[in-house]
């Protein structure tokens, strides 16, 4: 067995890590963790640690660690038959399975499922359906797409233009031209402290409908947003946001694209987000919490009126030119159906509900009132604090001074994994859907630790 310096040294001679200060870890200077294990909440490493992950990896692994019935059919699956493509009609048993079930669990009017391995390449996925969509109405100039500021949607060219956020732009040469981004719903940062939570809504609406004024609707295809902002925050949207959004869309025939990757499949304590705030997504955005993250693998449920478009631009034009070699990838798939069960017959959607608020109410009695905490904010089993320097002039940190990033590195002292969020001093809490009330307070006392520790 190799020896930890050894791994060590590899990793940092031959592994190109994502997302990661690229210098820094060639030269040492940044944590390195080799991850073993995991069990229910908890992951293990090759140092000995055992630690409570309170983000569920990148809030994926909704089940938990360690399933062994999803391994098994990961295992079975493999040797029966571990690929075929799904191109010209071919198919798996797994694969057909797990459509069906996904259009079961998904919201009305949705007609399809189109599997790819990953939230990027599901939203591309979307944005392709949705400009072939426009040609085949005759519309090509309709093609521009909306996203929020601070909204995440991937990080490929398309999607990573599509997210709001200044880290995957900057020296990328993104956003892409067909992308236009309007105001975060995001009412702690509202730019006038005097606005009630209704105004805010009205300024969004206002803000939106100023952009497709100054571009045409004609030249706008679809609106793409998450159900509640995740990576930019974990914001949820303040009331009455997606029917007063919904309404716009519609009058100016925008098409809406719900980027469900974060909260499809129970994470909000429902099923879908847009069942929990009244959307109606003509075509939805899903990928981690489909496998729980035990095998890579998304869905992009396209609906009733795009499918029919496409389904006759297809008889026009011939096969439609969009597919990916790993498109419904057995394993995934049948990762994805032993995943929804366990789901189902573990009754995570309801967990999800009730621990989440637990969780969330816990959180807000022991830190609501903290001088440097702006804001404690969370919708079923998603939870964010808001760091500030001054709570009353809502006065943010330095960003230099990095102060999320030392709570949550003191919160790792102790053997809690949270998330600093990369746009602010903003923690992030995603745990596994299985989360139970005393990990929940576990993750509530290390954060009261830390945040104490950092900030007094
Ligand atoms: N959409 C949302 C809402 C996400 O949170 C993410 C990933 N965090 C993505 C898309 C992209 O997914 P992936 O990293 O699997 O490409």
């Amino acid at each position: 067995m190799l020896t930890n310096d050894e791994l060590a040294r590899w990793d940092r001679e031959s592994f190109f890590h994502p997302s990661t200060h690229l210098g820094q870890f060639a030269r040492g200077e940044a944590p390195q963790r080799i991850v073993t294990g995991g069990e229910g909440c908890h992951i293990t490493d090759r140092d000995g640690n055992r630690l409570l992950d309170a983000f569920a990896g990148l809030y994926c692994v909704n089940v938990g660690y360690g399933r062994p019935e999803i391994a098994q059919a990961i295992a079975d699956q493999a040797h029966q038959l571990a690929y075929y493509h799904a191109y010209a009609g071919h198919g798996s048993e797994a694969a057909i399975t797990l459509a069906q079930m996904v259009m079961d669990r998904a919201p009305q009017g949705m007609a399809r499922v189109y599997f790819g391995l990953s939230g990027s390449d599901a939203n591309e996925t979307n944005i392709k359906l949705v400009w072939y969509y426009n040609n085949i109405l005759g519309r090509p100039k309709k093609k521009k797409i909306i996203s929020r500021w601070r909204g995440y949607h991937g990080s490929g060219l398309m999607t990573g233009s599509l997210t709001g956020l200044q880290l995957f732009h900057a020296k990328f040469d993104l956003p892409l031209d067909q992308v236009i981004h309007t105001e975060a719903p995001y009412y702690f940062r509202r730019p006038d402290a005097a606005m009630s939570e209704s105004d805010f809504v009205g300024h969004c609406v206002a803000q939106l409908e100023a952009l497709i004024v100054e571009h045409g609707a004609d030249t706008i295809a679809a609106f793409i947003g998450e159900p509640v902002l995740g990576t930019g925050g974990i914001v949820p949207p303040p009331a009455g946001y997606w029917p007063a959004i919904q309404e716009v869309l519609d009058r100016h025939d925008i098409l809406l694209i719900a980027d469900e990757v974060v909260t499809g499949f129970g994470r909000l304590g429902t099923m879908f987000g847009s069942d929990h705030y009244g959307m109606r997504p003509d075509l939805i955005t899903s990928a981690k919490g489909l496998t729980s993250a035990y095998a890579p693998l998304s869905a992009s449920i396209v609906g009733q009126r795009v499918w029919d478009v496409l389904a006759r631009g297809t008889d026009e034009n011939g096969v439609m030119g969009h597919g990916w070699t790993y498109s419904a990838h057995p394993i995934g798939a049948a990762a994805g159906v032993a995943n929804l069960k366990l789901i189902d017959s573990l009754g995570l959607v309801g967990n999800a509900g009730t621990v989440g608020a637990y969780l969330n109410d816990q959180m807000q009695a022991a830190l609501g009132d903290h001088p440097y905490v702006g804001e404690v904010r969370g919708e079923g089993m998603l939870c964010a604090v808001e760091l500030v320097a001054d709570r009353d002039a809502r006065r943010f940190f330095d960003a230099s001074e990095g102060k999320g990033a030392k709570v949550v590195a003191a919160m790792l002292k102790r053997g809690v994994i949270a998330r600093a969020m990369p746009q602010g001093d903003i923690l992030g809490f995603a745990p596994p859907l299985c989360l139970t009330r005393e990990e929940a307070d576990r993750i509530v006392a290390v954060t009261t630790e830390a945040v104490g520790e950092v900030l007094g």
